[in-house]
């Protein structure tokens, strides 16, 4: 019997070409750049020995001392198995595949395209300008029909802040019809730009943090998504039963 397996899977899984991991890449050498990982390993010991047991959706402990690190709420921390996975569960919360779309400012991170193009999402970019800002007139001309716009400051790959005043504009911009994604994987770098304290003027601002950068803890799968309760609320709505959280 011989059946492609390959015509049942969907089109835009066909053609999608996955996330070029530093291990899908394979290389040599003791420190990956494209990974962004610290070399070395730090100790790292785990409370609980014992795995029989599904683990809490939400660890109680880890979100509350998340959010007195940020200076936030405990209900404005979601916990999941990387950024990563945040960065999906705003597409699977936000956006209908076929019909709304996501928009981000190249050169930057490559996981908003991928997960837009697995889900079925359209994505639509607006270059960043060169000295590597963002380009407001342009975001503005192509927001229609947008639901998130990712944002990665200190950004991946250049390593600039994007400008305070252009973040203002751009949440005027968005308020009301989009959610603003503001990436901070590398915010331990920077800890003062962090947007976390303008949360309580911003309905749409969102943030993602991770453990897997500055902490050096990429093994662990642990990011934040850092929101208002409301959004923090949909979230969880599509989150996974049991995303594994080291406890
Ligand atoms: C590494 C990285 C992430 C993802 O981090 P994980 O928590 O390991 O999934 C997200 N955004 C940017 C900009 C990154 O560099």
């Amino acid at each position: 019997m011989s059946l492609n397996v390959e015509d049942l899977a969907r089109a835009n899984v066909r053609a999608l070409t996955p996330y070029q991991s530093a291990r899908r890449l394979g290389g040599n050498g003791d420190v990956w750049l494209n990974a962004n990982e610290f070399p070395l390993p730090v100790p790292f010991e785990l409370s609980q020995q014992t795995l029989n047991r599904y683990p809490e959706c939400q660890p109680k402990q880890v979100i509350e001392r998340y959010a007195a690190y940020a200076g936030l709420q405990p209900d404005q921390v979601l916990v999941s198995r990387g950024a990563d996975e945040g960065i999906e569960l705003l597409m699977r919360a936000f956006c209908e595949p076929g019909k709304d779309a996501i928009l981000f400012c190249p050169p930057t991170y490559g996981m908003y395209s991928v997960s837009a193009e697995t889900i079925g999402i359209e994505y639509r970019t607006v270059p960043a300008l060169d000295n590597w800002q963002l380009n407001l007139p342009a975001i503005a001309d192509k927001l229609d029909g947008v639901k998130l716009v990712y944002m990665c400051s200190p950004n991946n790959p250049t390593g600039n802040l994007i400008n305070p005043d252009d973040i203002r504009q751009l949440l005027e911009m968005t308020a009301g019809k989009a959610l603003l994604v503001a990436d901070e994987a590398y915010i331990e770098f920077c800890p003062e730009a962090t947007l976390a304290g303008w949360l309580k003027d911003y309905p749409h601002l969102v943030i993602l943090r991770t453990l897997s950068k500055a902490f050096a803890l990429a093994g662990l799968r642990c990011g934040f998504t850092l929101a208002n309760k409301p959004v923090i609320d949909l979230l969880l709505k599509v989150i996974a039963p049991y995303p594994w959280q080291p406890q």
